[in-house]
């Protein structure tokens, strides 16, 4: 008997369910940091800042249906802002999909565990030093992650 192929390996991203888009998010927030961008290059940077919004015990938004009202920074990433996705952190799944790449072995849809992803230090509390409502916006500069 053939085993079924997993839905992440034989789908384009475009081409999954809306629950399968969903399961696909590892849970990292890694997303829910602040980033810069260099106007000439168009160059993104990562800082250690991240959004106040988050929940640290669970890695989780604390107003997830309310989160683009609520930041207006906060993307909501659809199938057809694909070709967007190099501002994501290299280990976004969304991104390596994208880019004909396979999950890490942490990730809860291989684990069975979403525990998995902080216990690899995937996870955003691995990077952040401080929330955004504890510094000024022009300091952000000084959080760049190298
Ligand atoms: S970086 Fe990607 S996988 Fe991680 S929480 Fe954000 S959207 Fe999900
Ligand atoms: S609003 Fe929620 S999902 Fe959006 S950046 Fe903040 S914590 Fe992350």
């Amino acid at each position: 008997m053939v085993a079924q192929e997993v839905f992440w390996r034989s789908k384009s991203l475009q081409e999954m369910t809306p629950s399968e888009w969903e399961s696909l998010c590892d849970g990292c927030a890694l997303c829910c940091l602040h980033k810069l961008e260099d106007e000439d290059t168009q160059e993104v940077f990562y800082t250690s800042v991240v959004c106040h919004l988050l929940d640290f015990d669970t890695c989780r938004c604390t107003r997830y249906e309310d989160r683009c009202k609520l930041v207006p920074d906060c993307v909501k990433l659809t199938p057809q802002d694909v070709d967007d996705f190099h501002w994501l952190p290299p280990s976004c799944s969304y991104r390596l999909i994208h880019e004909g790449k396979d999950l890490p072995e942490w990730h809860p849809l291989l684990s069975g565990r979403q525990e998995t992803v902080i216990e690899a230090e995937a996870s955003v509390l691995s990077w952040y030093e401080v929330k955004d409502d504890e510094i000024e916006v022009e300091d952000y500069v000084d959080y760049i992650i190298e």
